[in-house]
């Protein structure tokens, strides 16, 4: 792995700037990780709240729903099986359940949806939360943000709790039995957050408190990073096998917890604002997020004039864990000029977001893109 140079310095060139501004550190409560975490969630629950409401995936409420009530005994709680899109009918639909029945505090079990659900319920409520992640593809477990869809799978709000999750408990067993392309998208995500985190405070970008980025948060990141690099291979051996090794934990670790914390507390840049384009884009908008992350974060280093060597080290680390290098990769066969504008233009037509600053215009991004393509996709 090429040495990517301390993190630290890279802050302390804006140090100045940022001294004077305000910095606000968020994060969850607690984090819990290891094989057999998810037998302590009763206990966890009971420690804070007295009625939990559990939002589970149906399918993961199909597998663990014994585990569940075991964990539980005879304590109170109640369980809602979730199934389908993280609409606002829906929500109010699970709303009113737990309005009647009196619970206290919100639990999401399974994938990115039931999570999101269970934020959404937590925040009409008025109630706090907690996630249990089933997979590790992305960073949202120990985030306060969700995301509304339609029914078509169609983003149409992005929300934001008022509080971080009360706990976080990831099973690293559960997550090791998953398929391994969840591992690999959550990959995808986490290891952008450092070369994004740089990207806000350069840029001058916030965080998701709206607040400057910290040390602590860049700290974060570039581990994040590191963390990845060091184990990303030996954990995509082990993932699936519903076994947990010592890089399966550390990647967990990095996709979840070092990915969240950071991209909250430090803000994100051009690898995260390519989504915007790639989610709008056939057959490229069937990938997980995480490859589109992954791939974003390549046409990022491009606009940034890392050079060659450098991106070579990370598309060569891409290649051996399985994560796209291009939009062929993405799933398009022929680059055609039609996409790369179509993409370029959602990528900086969206709002300046807080945490997500675009320095570039268009023609430079089309400019990246065609570069990236014809490097690794020969296209
Ligand atoms: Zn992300």
């Amino acid at each position: 792995m090429a040495d990517q140079g301390p993190q630290i310095e890279f802050f302390e060139v804006n140090a100045e700037r940022l001294a004077h501004s305000l910095r606000i550190f968020g994060s969850a409560h607690r984090y819990y990780q290891g094989p057999g975490a998810f037998d302590k969630l009763g206990d966890i629950c009971h420690a804070i709240a007295a009625k939990p409401a559990i939002i589970i995936d149906a399918d993961v409420f199909a597998l663990l729903g014994a585990r569940l009530a075991a964990t539980f005994g005879a304590r109170a709680y109640i369980p809602l099986p979730f199934a389908g899109e993280v609409t606002v009918p829906a929500i109010e639909a699970m709303l009113a359940r737990v309005r009647a029945e009196g619970a206290d505090i919100i639990v999401g079990v399974g994938g990115g949806k039931a999570l999101d659900a269970a934020k959404g319920v937590a925040l009409r409520a008025g109630l706090s939360f907690v996630t249990v992640p089933t997979v590790a593809s992305n960073d949202s477990p120990v985030s306060m943000g969700l995301a509304l869809y339609d029914d078509h799978h169609r983003v149409v709000a992005i929300e934001t709790h008022p509080r971080n999750p009360d706990a976080v408990v990831v099973d690293t067993d559960v997550i090791a039995g998953a398929p391994a392309r969840f591992l690999l998208a959550g990959m995808g995500d986490a290891i952008a957050k450092k070369f994004e985190a740089e990207a806000s405070v350069r840029d001058g970008g916030l965080s998701a408190h709206f607040g400057a980025p910290s040390r602590t948060a860049m700290y974060i990141a570039d581990g994040c990073y590191r963390t990845i690099r060091a184990h990303g291979v030996a954990a995509m051996q082990a993932a699936g096998r519903g076994k947990t090794t010592v890089a399966l934990d550390a990647v967990v670790e990095a996709n979840i917890l070092m990915a969240g914390l950071g991209f909250e507390n430090a803000g994100l840049g051009l690898a995260h604002a390519m989504t915007r384009g790639l989610v709008r884009t056939p057959v490229v908008d069937q990938c997980l997020h995480g490859y589109h992350v992954a791939y974003g974060l390549l046409v990022q280093f491009e606009v940034e004039d890392r050079g060659d060597a450098f991106i070579d080290d990370v598309a060569a680390f891409y290649a051996e864990v399985g994560l796209p290098r291009s939009l062929k990769d993405l799933g398009l066969e022929r680059l055609d000029d039609a996409v790369v504008q179509h993409i370029a233009a959602n990528v900086t037509a969206a709002p300046k977001g807080a945490y997500l600053v675009v320095p570039v215009g268009p023609e430079r991004i089309e400019q990246a893109m065609r570069k990236i393509e014809a490097r690794y996709a020969g296209n």
